[in-house]
């Protein structure tokens, strides 16, 4: 059951002065319920695959399937309401409206896919729940540590029951301990609720977690690591 499906992803930036390959013919295909990492050097093209894959960026030529659907080709509005249900975004620097609240920021997905107000709160206070902030909900990310603003990522991220949760960096402005809680939280709610999880990551140890580790260079997929391979390295 292949929920993601790229194949032969080819992106170049065009800067005006000179042109980037950042991506040079990829090809990945990801089971439904399979937590991947992807690693590898600074500049390698980890978020630019991570954003042509979620339909964030566009790219020049290959194909990506998300659940069969040629995402690159939905008309703009299709394209917003489908991330906005089948998709979690979780970022290192959280990506939080700061003049929201906790609860006001975990809503937004709802009320972008259309949920009743009255009803999107309800989802998001019980989002906050399962990552342990409830009590936090009107608090404003600057009124939170940095663990704790993630914890609203990802109660954001998880609150519509996205199929698939991009990640990057998620634990990359952490602590190793609150990393350490984040990646428990995250693979938690991998097992509990089927979701498919992409995290790009730097940390060996967060990609150990991970059912498979992928590892690009230059604008390629150049290996892959099961956890076990990944497990012996940290
Ligand atoms: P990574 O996430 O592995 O650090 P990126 O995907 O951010 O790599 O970048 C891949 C390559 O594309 C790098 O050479 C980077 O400088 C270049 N790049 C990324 N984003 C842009 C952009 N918006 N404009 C021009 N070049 C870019
Ligand atoms: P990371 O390495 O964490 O993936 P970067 O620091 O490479 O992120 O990139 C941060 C932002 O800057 C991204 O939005 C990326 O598209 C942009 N960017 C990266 N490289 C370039 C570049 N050479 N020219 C223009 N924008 C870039």
């Amino acid at each position: 059951d292949v929920v993601i499906d790229a194949r032969d992803l080819v992106k170049t930036y065009d800067t005006g002065t000179v042109q980037v390959q950042a991506l040079r013919g990829v090809n990945l295909q990801v089971r439904r319920g399979e937590m991947v990492a992807i690693m590898g050097p600074s500049g390698c093209g980890k978020t630019t695959l991570l954003n042509c894959l979620s339909g964030l960026d566009e790219f020049d030529s290959g194909t990506v399937l998300i659940a069969g659907h040629d995402i690159a080709h939905m008309p703009d509005d299709r394209k917003t309401e489908f991330r906005a249900r089948e998709m979690g975004f979780v970022f290192q620097t959280y990506n939080l409206l700061p003049v929201l609240s906790a609860v006001e920021n975990v809503e937004l997905p709802l009320i972008v896919s259309g949920t009743k107000p009255k009803e999107a709160r309800e989802k998001a206070l019980q989002a906050l729940d399962r990552v342990n902030l409830r009590a936090w909900a009107n608090q404003r990310p600057g009124q939170l540590s940095g663990g704790q603003r993630q914890r609203v990522t990802i109660a954001r991220a998880l609150v519509n029951h996205p199929s698939i949760v991009w990640a990057d960096e998620p634990t990359g402005a952490l602590d190793s301990k609150t990393a350490n809680e984040i990646m428990d939280l995250i693979v938690e709610l991998n097992a509990t609720e089927q979701q498919t999880c992409v995290i790009v990551t730097h940390d060996p140890k967060v990609a150990a977690r991970c059912h498979r580790t992928i590892h690009m260079a230059d604008g390629v997929i150049v290996r892959e690591y099961s956890r076990e391979a990944m497990r012996a390295l940290v």
